[in-house]
């Protein structure tokens, strides 16, 4: 991606949307719309205040494995004219083994983490690389309340998929067409359904 001082940086946190359903980038992209703020979100909210402190006082990483670590930062403001992205990073940790990205989730911990929340950790791995002039060599997701983490190695064909998505977010933007709704069981949990009644 051309490196260009007047792009639009899209936040990381829209790549987690596309993947959960294009049309909302739409909605929040071309609109301006926000995604109506639900009790859940409140309560996550709190509550990661409370896990920052936590992270802070941690000695060694939470995987399957117990690894040290020797250094951690938390919430790092992170910004890439080259990727065209900003965001916040939960945490950033170092291992003997190299960098490690760390994002919370405030959801249920399902079986295997959503592509959205994969490819959301993978682009502030990729923020971080260049902010720490070092390689990621993995993500962990931490879905917060279940205690349960999921270790993810990075990989290029990861990054070009993050790549591919910001692309596709960006072409959402610049022609401001309407996705197709994906109509699907996602709708029940999404704050557009409302809206997206009216336009199906
Ligand atoms: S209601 Fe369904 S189709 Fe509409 S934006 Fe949400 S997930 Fe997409």
């Amino acid at each position: 991606m051309a490196e260009d001082e007047n792009i639009q940086l899209i936040p990381v946190t829209w790549i987690k949307q596309y993947h959960f359903c294009p049309r909302i980038i739409y909605y929040i992209g071309v609109l301006g719309f926000n995604e109506r703020t639900t009790e859940s979100m409140i309560e996550g909210k709190e509550f990661h205040i409370s896990e920052e402190k936590r992270s802070l006082l941690r000695k060694t990483l939470a995987g399957e494995r117990k690894e040290f670590i020797k250094r951690s930062w938390s919430r790092v403001y992170a910004l890439s004219n080259k990727l065209g992205l900003y965001g916040i990073i939960d945490e950033v940790a170092e291992t003997n083994d190299g960098l490690v990205v760390i994002e919370n989730k405030y959801a249920k911990a399902p079986r295997k983490p959503h592509s959205g929340h994969i490819y959301q950790a993978i682009a502030y791995a990729m923020l971080a690389e260049e902010i720490f002039n070092k390689n990621v060599k993995k993500i962990i997701i931490r879905y917060v309340y279940d205690k349960k983490s999921f270790e993810i190695k990075v990989t290029d064909e990861l990054k070009k998929h993050v790549i591919w998505t910001i692309s596709r977010i960006r072409s959402i933007i610049e022609k401001e067409k309407i996705p197709r709704g994906i109509n699907n069981y996602k709708c029940n949990n999404c704050g557009f359904r409302k809206m997206c009644k009216d336009i199906r």
